[in-house]
């Protein structure tokens, strides 16, 4: 069995509803634009989009539509990630794909772009169910949840016509799927909800909800910020060490290539001699994965993608990279009905 998680202090969490892409500390735009690992892609000139099996782009109806190869062979379940071409939303001087209700975007145009994207998706006679998101651990279970919109930072259903749907540009999105009681979940996990095991607490409500056996579940980690973009201050390193045995490895600190020992400083003293921390880079995947893989998923179930969305802000959205002006990405699982 899994151990006992230690109790979290509640005010660490029960936080507004702002972005928390960035943490508190790290302003927009400054990650990564000085910083970069040597090899890590030049912020201007974007890298070569490389979509890996078995994730795939598939293209739609004018919409790229990413997919999960081995979540394709189940005939009864409908899920995508969507992406940035294609929409009416009018962005600077393109037309994208925003799913999200952002306020340099109208109401219209969103309902109508998620209407698109239903059709690519071979879903338009869904409902859709998307969350009031305010980086919580907090899971609704539909249809018993039926305030429309449900605050909340992930999703579960058993129910065949309802599309789970889940906003990010940056924060990691995980779909879940139990092919054998044909359940499904939706994960919104920023550091927040990293920080609050919302993955792991997922993995219990579907257990207990619908009887699924964590070896049972197939988990698809979608686009989300990488680690060579995704900066934070040092303290992130004590609020992760305090609750993850492993946490060590999901920090690196910026690299020049001249430092031998990463996270050196953490092993300076006495206090008041050292330096002032430096800041780190967090893998928000890698800790999602060690959780899921914690909370009893088998590691050939785990697809990570290994898209970065402020590398490729030509595919997808990133707040960090593009600040306010950016849209909104929705990842999607869903039961035909
Ligand atoms: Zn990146």
């Amino acid at each position: 069995m899994r151990p006992i998680l230690p109790r979290r202090r509640s005010r660490d969490f029960s936080v507004p509803a702002v972005p928390d892409y960035t943490g508190l500390i790290v302003a927009i735009r400054k990650t990564s634009l000085t910083k970069r690992r040597p090899g890590q892609p030049t912020p201007r000139g974007l890298p070569a989009l490389r979509i890996a099996a078995p994730w795939r782009l598939q293209k739609t109806r004018g919409l790229e539509i990413l997919e999960l190869a081995p979540l394709l062979k189940f005939p009864w379940l409908v899920h995508g990630f969507s992406t940035r071409p294609g929409g009416i939303s009018p962005l600077e001087s393109e037309k994208v794909l925003n799913l999200g209700f952002m306020e340099w975007d109208t109401r219209e145009d969103v309902l109508e772009n998620r209407r698109l994207f239903q059709a690519a998706l071979g879903a338009s006679d869904f409902e859709l169910t998307p969350l009031k998101q305010i980086h919580s651990d907090l899971i609704r279970v539909f249809p018993q949840s039926t305030a429309n919109p449900c605050k909340g930072d992930a999703s579960a259903t058993n129910r065949p016509g309802l599309l789970l749907a889940i906003q990010t540009a940056d924060c990691v999105p995980i779909l879940l799927v139990d092919p054998k009681k044909r359940a499904v979940a939706a994960i919104h996990a920023g550091w927040r909800g990293t920080l609050a095991r919302i993955n792991q607490k997922a993995v219990g409500r579907m257990q207990f909800e619908f009887g699924s056996k964590p070896a049972d579940l197939i988990a698809a980690i979608g686009p989300s910020i990488g680690p060579g973009c995704y900066e934070v201050a040092a303290e992130f390193v004590t609020k992760f060490t305090a609750q993850f045995v492993d946490a060590a490895d999901y920090f690196d600190e910026p690299r020049s290539g001249e430092e031998p020992n990463p996270l050196q400083w953490l092993n300076m003293k006495p206090p008041g001699h050292q330096p002032p921390p430096r800041n780190v880079h967090l893998d928000l995947r890698k800790a999602n994965r060690s959780q899921l893989v914690a909370a009893g998923l088998l590691g050939k179930n785990i697809y990570v993608s290994d898209l970065c969305t402020a590398c490729h802000t030509n595919l997808l959205f990133s707040h960090r990279r593009e600040g306010p002006l950016s849209g909104r990405l929705l990842a999607t699982i869903g039961i035909r009905p």
